[in-house]
């Protein structure tokens, strides 16, 4: 499947991305050309609309520093179902947006999520893995970090 990643001008990354509902081979292929896509432009998370497909899928590839994580996690539909109050400093950068910049991110956080076949799980994670999900969970809504970026020239 060729895919590759939206200009980081494209008003589609400013749209909500709607829920998964078809979890058949054709996401499975489409999880798996997103992650190849990610580790050749050396990200460690990716979410499906910076390619242009609006469906809640995302995918993070980061450690945690105290709990026990996958290395590759494909998340559908992904909920942040907690978060501690705890907050700390990211700098992130971003496969849609030019250079880095400075957020606050909840330090812990446990993500509920349908994984490819449709099946419900969730995930604990505080350090990378906390940071990369709160991240690419905002890229699913339209009030998310992009809008909030903007667009640097
Ligand atoms: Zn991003």
């Amino acid at each position: 499947m060729g895919i590759k990643l939206l200009k980081p001008s494209d008003p589609l990354l400013r749209q909500k991305s709607v829920p998964v509902t078809d979890f058949g081979i054709k996401l499975s292929r489409l999880a798996v050309s997103l992650h190849l896509l990610m580790r050749q432009k050396d990200g460690i998370g990716i979410a499906a609309v910076q390619t242009g497909r609006l469906i809640r899928l995302i995918i993070v590839s980061a450690p945690a520093d105290s709990f026990l994580v996958p290395k590759n996690v494909y998340m559908c539909n992904p909920e942040i179902i907690y978060a501690s109050e705890e907050k700390v400093e990211s700098i992130e950068g971003c496969l849609s947006v030019i250079g880095c910049f400075k957020v606050q991110r909840h330090k812990i956080v446990t993500v509920r999520y349908q994984n490819v076949r449709g099946e419900f799980q969730q995930l604990t994670g505080d350090g990378l893995f906390s940071m990369c999900c709160q991240h690419e969970i905002s890229h699913l809504d339209p009030g998310g970090l992009i809008s909030q970026m903007g667009v640097p020239a």
